[in-house]
């Protein structure tokens, strides 16, 4: 079992899962947080502390969920957006794991598809100039 918790120690979790691999993504959320990520089924998180702290982020396609502690305001874990059923923990937060040797593979957060704040249902057309020109 994998022990892990935020900066202060308020947020704790543990993994019940064996790490083999770790992630890094280039989506504009991951490269501003520096995340070195593994990913676990649900299943194979728990957290034992803090639940009520933990502070829920969402942009682009609200999908994946990103919860950071609302006390020291590190990241902690998110619900994967390509695969709901499975976190992506940052690896930072785990307590007594060895992380060198595993291989890290780049995962290409940034070339998925990215939604408008304000969709437009149809397409409007070509633009026009007013003048003509
Ligand atoms: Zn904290």
């Amino acid at each position: 079992m994998i022990q892990g918790s935020c900066h202060c120690g308020e947020v704790r979790f543990q993994l019940d899962w064996r790490i083999d691999e770790l992630t890094t993504c280039d989506c504009s959320l991951c490269a501003m947080r520096g995340a070195l990520m593994a990913k676990v089924p649900e299943t194979a998180l728990e957290v034992t502390t803090g639940e009520d702290l933990l502070t829920l982020y969402q942009w682009n396609t609200h999908r994946a969920q990103h919860y950071f502690c609302g006390r020291c305001g590190i990241y902690v874990f998110h619900r994967k957006r390509a695969a709901p059923d499975h976190f992506g923990i940052n690896v930072r937060c785990l307590h007594d794991v060895g992380l060198a040797g595993l291989p890290v593979r780049a995962t290409e957060g940034a070339s998925m598809t990215v939604e408008a704040p304000d969709p437009c249902d149809r397409w409007p057309g070509p633009r026009v100039s007013p003048s003509g020109a």
